[in-house]
């Protein structure tokens, strides 16, 4: 899968845990969503550096261990952080200021996991001609691969640098995934904007 259907994935979350529409104005918020739904795919770099682009990749940065882990920095990062929050989860106005400050932490925490597990899982429908095939979904629990067994985005070429943009077979897996991803976020979109106009 590319870096497009995760943006895609993420920008979706977004509208579903922030209810805020106007991206330009959010553009600090929307930027955190798009790089935490990319996150995983951190390790291409060290695969850049060893001059193997795909030696490292679908490893242990594609599991719930990772996603887990990133989730209890993000909320950590949320709880020392005393002054105006970098992200605004959605708040329950019925509840007392102090009781909702102690479950924002949480709630961060807890989308910073949800934006990072839609990575993987996403990826579970991307095809892998390569042994091993798929990623360690529930490291460091199993040291086993998974891979859905119905992988319609195709196979990403990931041979180097230049083979990501140039191989043609990777704009047919963009085009499927803007095929897919784009009615779903325009739903959702569709959605929180008839519910916020029922709030007002
Ligand atoms: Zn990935």
């Amino acid at each position: 899968m590319t870096s497009v259907g995760h943006s895609l994935a993420g920008l979706s979350l977004y509208f579903i845990f922030n209810r805020k529409l106007s991206l330009l104005k959010e553009w600090k918020n929307v930027l955190f969503f798009l790089i935490l739904a990319n996150l995983p795919d951190l390790d291409f770099l060290p695969g850049i550096v060893s001059g193997d682009l795909n030696r490292y990749h679908h490893g242990a940065s594609h599991s719930i261990g990772f996603c887990l882990l990133v989730g209890v920095i993000a909320a950590g990062i949320y709880k020392l952080r005393k002054n105006a929050p970098f992200i605004n989860p959605v708040r329950n106005a019925r509840k007392p200021v102090r009781e909702n400050k102690i479950s924002n932490w949480v709630k961060y925490g807890f989308i910073s996991f949800c934006l990072c597990f839609s990575h993987i899982l996403i990826d579970l429908f991307g095809r892998d001609t390569c042994p091993p095939y798929g990623e360690k979904l529930f490291w460091p629990f199993s040291n086993k691969y998974f891979i859905a067994s119905f992988t319609p985005f195709g196979e990403v070429d990931h041979t180097s640098l230049m083979t990501i943009v140039l191989n043609p077979c990777n704009y047919v897996v963009v085009l499927k995934e803007i095929i897919v991803f784009i009615p779903i976020l325009l739903g959702i979109f569709i959605f929180i904007k008839v519910k916020n106009k029922k709030c007002t």
